[in-house]
């Protein structure tokens, strides 16, 4: 049976580690220490890293877990990642066999230029891995795309099916709520989630995966058609915009201030 456990990295990174008898697979390892001492308390063999983008947080572990051993290095075709060894992009499929998992692979440009996620259905249930694109009621800054591009690859994830399970790389969540609340004061499903998402972490636990639906209800840059969002976002820029790709430029800009 598959499991999709979270490893802690850094200050609030997770990383992803799915596994299945005596083997495991991890996505976007950081730091090679957390998996390498996850991998030998659970007994279990390391049989494949992937990879979403080219960050330091998210392939820095990448040297260390290979001087173990080979593994298949899945990872963007066209980010400056060494160590890949399996180089992918939209419409490849990454095949994990010793775990029985079949994802496919989404370009979802924007944080970084070629930023990709994978989705699949893992034990039945759709599943998205998605680096620091998406994150739970929030998504990531915009370092190397446009916003237009960042716009484009979360409306994209926008249309996958709502009870996707949503794996991102960081727990940014209530920091994220907090600034969603500040665009929407009045979404009744925005202060449930703050109400639930808080009290995982006052028990140390992640507020993730997430699923689409929450993120439909919740995350403004995935709202960027409600009327409290556009309102916010032309209060802030002074001026009268409705056009959604613009609205999520403003909103991106007001959470890099927040
Ligand atoms: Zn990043």
């Amino acid at each position: 049976m598959l499991e999709i456990v979270p490893l802690k990295a850094f200050k609030d990174n997770y990383i992803w580690t799915l596994r299945d008898g005596r083997c495991a697979a991890v996505v976007d390892p950081g730091e090679a220490d957390p998996v390498i001492e996850y991998l030998a308390a659970e007994r279990l063999a390391l049989v494949a890293i992937l990879l979403t983008h080219h960050h330091p947080d998210h392939v820095g572990g990448v040297p260390e877990l290979l001087r173990r051993g080979p593994v298949p290095v899945h990872g963007p075709r066209n980010e400056p990642i060494a160590t890949l060894t399996h180089p992918v992009a939209e419409g490849d499929g990454v095949a994990i066999p010793e775990l029985g998992v079949d994802l496919s692979v989404l370009d979802i440009p924007g944080h970084t230029r070629a930023h990709i996620a994978y989705y699949g259905a893992l034990s039945g249930a759709p599943s998205l891995f998605c680096g620091d694109t998406l994150f739970a009621c929030g998504c990531g800054r915009v370092f190397e795309g446009t916003p237009e591009q960042m716009y484009a690859s979360l409306a994209k994830l926008l249309a996958l099916p709502d009870r996707t399970l949503v794996y991102c790389g960081h727990e940014y969540t209530l920091a994220n709520i907090g600034f969603a609340q500040s665009l929407e004061p009045e979404n009744t499903a925005l202060a449930a989630r703050e109400q639930r998402d808080r009290r995982l972490r006052e028990q140390g636990k992640p507020t993730l995966p997430s699923t689409l639906a929450d993120e439909k209800a919740t995350n403004p840059f995935l709202r960027c058609r409600e009327p409290a969002v556009i309102e916010s976002a032309n209060k802030y820029l002074g001026a009268r915009i409705a056009d959604p790709a613009r609205v999520f430029a403003a909103i991106r800009e007001m959470k890099n201030r927040f």
